[in-house]
């Protein structure tokens, strides 16, 4: 979080919904003595669901309200009814959220390449005893509970979606050249940090030509070492295509412009050194109050020296500020699409202590199992993979579940249900 209160990082907890238990009851009617197991199953818990709202530009709203739940499933109920499914809690970000595991850093999903995500998904609903009735078990006294939701704690990180982002020292005029080359209106004043918070404009060109420009709070020596403002703000042009360098080159604060340059440039390299290789042009501005060329042709000179191109300008004079926007168009049709963020994120098994005895019933060499611990694995383990079904086998083998069903007698090519995963035992 910065200084300042623009809030462009935010810490949440979210929870999905429980699935609603499943029903045990029994077929009524008149004249009929004892009816069928018609158990309903439970509902779906709710999912917690990430949208992105493309006119929040801040994670503002996550700085008081941190814990999001959704809500369970209901319960099942008696004539085969099956209780309702949670609704989903749907969140709004800003585009650009990327969300990471907390715990690890690792990236769930950016909200930048797609507008909707399902960030944990509800609990299945358990199943009424209307599906345990066989042959030989006609009255079936079970039914299963509801598995639970999904629970995360998540760094959602605002990175912005700029094709374009203005970086120098505070002061030297990139919230000018934003307003006037955009219809964003930042706010502009001759002080030091004015611009608290990223602003966003769209360059139009021409009818085939427009970009995104981003306006960057000032970056100031020592902002690597947390000074100022910081590095927080400079994760916003971590996407940018292209940087442009604006260097107030009228010396109207007795600095030194190659100075400036190079001391931003180092604070680029500080925070990431692949940043210091983005393509950038750079603009000298204020030389309509310059009192003469020298620091402009000393700035020049110094740039080219690096290969890189140099544009004079006056934002507030509107001069030279269009060619530097063809120039940017330009360089923007050869460089690569705005970086969109692959996952990182493993699943992992939630940690489980599996010291806690199972309960265990039997009907009809029919062994049901069922425990906390183990809901919480079955609502977590994707079984259509091999490691994770393996994991999950090991970890029923390491809790002494089968010595136990052993122990009471178990025999090979009886039934073991856990939920609604069903398979015979063999020794
Ligand atoms: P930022 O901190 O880099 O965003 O700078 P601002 O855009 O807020 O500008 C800082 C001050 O410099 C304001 O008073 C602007 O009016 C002024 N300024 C910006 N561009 C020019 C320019 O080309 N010429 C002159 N004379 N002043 C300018
Ligand atoms: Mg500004």
């Amino acid at each position: 979080m910065a200084a300042n209160g623009f809030i462009d990082k935010a810490r949440i907890t979210v929870r999905a919904g429980d699935g609603g238990g499943g029903a045990v009851a029994f077929h009524r009617e008149k004249y009929v003595a004892a009816g069928g197991p018609d158990g309903g199953d439970g509902g779906k818990g709710g999912n917690i669901v990430l949208v992105v709202d493309g006119h929040m530009s801040t994670l503002m709203d996550f700085r008081y309200k941190r814990k999001y739940v959704a809500p369970n499933g209901e319960p099942g109920q008696g004539n085969r009814k099956s209780g309702k499914d949670g609704t989903d809690l749907t969140i709004r970000v800003p585009r650009g959220t990327l969300v990471r595991d907390t715990a690890t850093g690792e990236i769930i999903c950016d909200m930048a390449g797609q507008d909707i995500f399902v960030l944990c998904k509800g609990g299945r609903g358990g199943w009424g005893n209307q599906h345990f009735a066989t042959p030989t078990r006609q009255v079936p006294h079970f039914a299963k509970a509801g598995l639970p939701g999904q629970e995360r704690d998540v760094t959602l990180e605002l990175k912005l979606l700029a094709d374009v982002g203005l970086v120098g020292f505070p002061n030297v005029g990139k919230s000018t050249l934003l307003s006037v080359v955009t219809r964003a209106n930042p706010k502009i004043a001759n002080y030091h940090f004015t611009t608290l918070s990223p602003n966003l404009g769209v360059v139009a060109l021409d009818e085939n030509t427009s970009f995104v420009l981003a306006d960057i709070p000032g970056i100031i020596e020592g902002a690597a070492e947390g000074a100022g403002l910081g590095h927080d703000f400079l994760r916003h042009i971590d996407r940018c295509r292209l940087l442009i360098h604006v260097v107030d080159v009228s010396g109207s604060e007795g600095r030194d412009p190659v100075e400036d340059f190079e001391a931003i440039n180092a604070e680029l390299k500080e925070y990431s050194p692949e940043l210091s290789t983005r393509p950038m042009l750079v603009a000298g501005n204020k030389v309509d109050i310059a009192p003469d060329r020298t620091a402009l042709e000393a700035l020049k000179a110094h740039v080219e020296a690096k290969g890189l191109s140099f544009f004079e300008m006056s934002a507030a004079a509107h001069q030279g500020t269009r060619e530097l926007m063809w120039e940017a168009a330009k360089r923007l049709r050869e460089l690569p699409p705005i970086t969109v963020y692959e996952p990182t994120y493993v699943e992992r098994p939630p940690e489980v202590d599996t010291s806690e005895e199972l309960e265990i019933t039997v009907e009809d060499g029919e062994w049901f199992i069922d425990g906390p611990w183990l809901r919480q694995l079955m609502a977590n383990v994707n079984f259509s993979d091999y490691e994770s079904r393996s994991w999950f086998e090991r970890k029923l083998r390491e809790s002494g579940l089968y010595d136990r069903l052993e122990d009471m007698g178990i025999q090979d090519g009886d039934g073991i249900c856990l939920y609604n995963l069903e398979f015979e035992y063999r020794k």
